[in-house]
C-alpha cells in the first residue's frame, strides 16, 4: 500500500473544504501555523529573523522560510499554483422566482464546464461583509455544506435532439439554481445562509459567494487508482506544493530561499491585486531582499508553476498530439508550448528531468495539438513579471474543469516528490 492510500484522509479533507479561494488560504494558513509560521501583515513594517512566514491578500497566500539575507544571495525557489477553480459565483442582487420556485442569479467563473453543474446538490460557501456597530468592515467565512441549491436538466422529452445536436445552455437564463418554494417562509437566500452561520442578517453588506458540488472526494477505479473529486484542477497542486514546502522547511532540505505562492484568481486570467499578474510575489520579493541589490539573487532563481495538465483522453483521441500522449498515474507532466502559454523552455524542461532522474520519479512531456488553442497558466506571467526561469509542469488529469475531475493517485506523490527534491535542489 502506498503512503497516499494510507494518508489520503488529511488530502480528501483539504479537497473537500476548500469550496472557495478563501477557503483553501484558511486551510493553507492552519497548516503554516501549526508548522510555527508567522503572518505578517502588509500594511505594517516586517523585521525578518530566522523563521517560516506568510502574508494574505485576497484568495492568495505566500509564505516562505527566511534564514539571512546573505543567505537569500543564493536565490529563490519559488512554487506556484493557484488557489481558484472554475464555478457559478452568486450575483450581487439575490431575488426571482418563477411558477412557485425561489431562484437567484449567477456568473459563471472561469471556464467552467457548464453541463457538469446540472443536477448536481449543491452547497453555497464564500464570505459575508458584514459591517460591525463600531463601523467595521469585517469578513466571515461561510459555507453550507446542504444541498441547497439544484440547476435542474430540462428532461430529453422536452428536447428530443439534445444527444444529436449538444446540449446549449445560456449561462443567464439556464443556469439559475432554484433553492426553496416560493411559499415558505423562508424567502431571502442570504438570511438563510446568514442564519446557518450564525451571523446577524442586518450587519451583512456584500458578499463573495459561490456554489460547490458536495460530492465528496473518492479513490476511483477497480484498484482505486485514480482520484475522483471537485476542484482536483488546481487544490491538488496547492496541497502537493504546500506539504512539500513544509516538509523542506521542517527537514532544513533546502538551498535556495523557499517560497510558497497560491494565488487566487488564475482561471480569469490572474490580472487582479491578489492574481500572479499583480505585485504581490514582486514586492514580497523586495521586502524579503529590503535594502540590497537582489538582482543578483532573482537571477540565480527558479519557479515552478504546478497546475493541472490533459491526460490523453480515450474517447477522443482526435483532440491530442499522440507523440505527446500522457498517462495518469504515470508521472508528472512537463508542458511545453513555442507560443509561450507555457513558460518552460529547453533548459527547465532538463532542468525538471535531471530532478526527476536523480530521484526516480517518472515524467511525461506534454505538448498541446498543433491545430487546437493552447490552454495556459500563472508560469508565463509570472516568469514576466519576476523575469525568473520558470517551469510549467503538473498532474495529468481528465475531465478538466468540471465539477468532477479525476486524476491518478500515484501522480499525486510523484508531484510532492518532485516539488521536495526541487526545493532542496
Ligand atoms: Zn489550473
Amino acid at each position: 500500500m502506498n503512503t497516499l492510500q494510507e494518508n489520503h484522509s488529511e488530502l480528501f479533507n483539504f479537497l473537500d473544504t476548500s469550496t472557495s479561494p478563501y477557503h483553501a488560504v484558511k486551510n493553507v494558513r492552519d497548516h503554516l501555523l501549526k508548522a510555527n509560521f508567522t503572518q505578517l501583515n502588509e500594511q505594517t513594517p516586517w523585521k525578518l529573523s530566522t523563521g517560516g512566514y506568510f502574508i494574505e491578500r485576497d484568495g492568495s497566500i505566500a509564505a516562505w522560510y527566511f534564514r539571512n539575507t546573505k543567505e537569500a544571495s543564493n536565490g529563490l525557489a519559488i512554487v506556484a499554483a493557484h488557489t481558484d477553480s472554475p464555478n457559478l459565483r452568486l450575483k450581487p442582487v439575490l431575488k426571482g422566482n418563477q411558477v412557485g420556485l425561489s431562484q437567484f442569479g449567477v456568473e459563471v467563473y472561469g471556464g467552467a464546464l457548464l453541463n457538469s453543474w446540472l443536477d448536481r446538490d449543491l452547497g453555497i460557501s464564500g464570505r459575508l461583509i458584514t459591517l460591525s456597530p463600531n463601523n467595521e468592515i469585517e469578513e466571515h467565512l461561510v459555507q453550507i455544506n446542504e444541498p441547497v441549491a439544484k440547476i435542474p436538466q430540462l428532461a430529453i422529452h422536452l428536447n428530443r435532439s439534445v444527444n444529436e445536436n449538444g446540449l446549449i445552455l445560456n449561462p443567464q437564463q439556464h443556469l439559475r439554481p432554484i433553492w426553496n418554494d416560493v411559499s415558505s417562509d423562508t424567502t431571502d437566500l442570504v438570511g438563510f445562509i446568514a442564519s446557518e452561520s450564525g451571523i446577524d442578517r442586518q450587519s451583512i453588506r456584500s458578499w463573495d459567494l459561490m456554489l460547490h458540488d458536495l460530492q465528496k472526494a473518492t479513490f476511483a477505479g477497480a484498484d482505486k487508482q485514480w482520484i475522483a473529486s471537485a476542484r482536483i484542477d488546481n487544490l491538488i497542486s496547492c496541497h502537493a506544493s504546500l506539504s512539500s514546502f513544509i516538509k523542506s522547511v521542517s527537514g532544513d532540505k533546502f538551498k535556495k530561499v523557499p517560497i510558497l505562492c497560491l494565488f487566487n484568481h488564475e482561471e480569469v486570467g490572474s490580472t487582479s491585486a491578489a492574481g500572479a499578474a499583480g505585485n504581490l510575489l514582486p514586492l514580497l520579493i523586495q521586502r524579503i531582499f529590503k535594502d540590497i541589490d537582489y538582482s543578483e539573487a532573482l537571477a540565480k532563481s527558479l519557479m515552478v508553476s504546478a497546475d493541472g495538465a490533459h491526460a490523453t483522453h480515450p474517447n477522443y483521441l482526435e483532440k491530442h498530439d499522440l507523440d505527446h500522449e500522457i498517462r495518469m498515474n504515470a508521472g508528472i507532466a512537463i508542458k511545453r508550448n513555442s507560443n509561450e502559454r507555457y513558460a518552460t523552455n529547453a533548459i527547465g524542461q532538463a532542468t525538471a528531468q535531471k530532478i526527476c532522474e536523480s530521484n526516480n520519479i517518472p515524467y511525461q512531456l506534454f505538448s498541446n495539438r498543433s491545430d487546437l488553442a493552447c490552454g495556459s497558466t500563472i508560469g508565463p506571467i509570472s516568469s514576466a513579471n519576476l523575469g525568473i526561469s520558470t517551469i510549467d509542469l503538473g498532474i495529468p488529469q481528465l475531465s478538466m474543469h468540471s465539477t468532477r475531475e479525476l486524476c491518478g493517485k500515484r501522480d499525486v506523490t510523484f508531484l510532492e516528490d518532485f516539488l521536495f527534491n526541487f526545493f532542496g535542489s
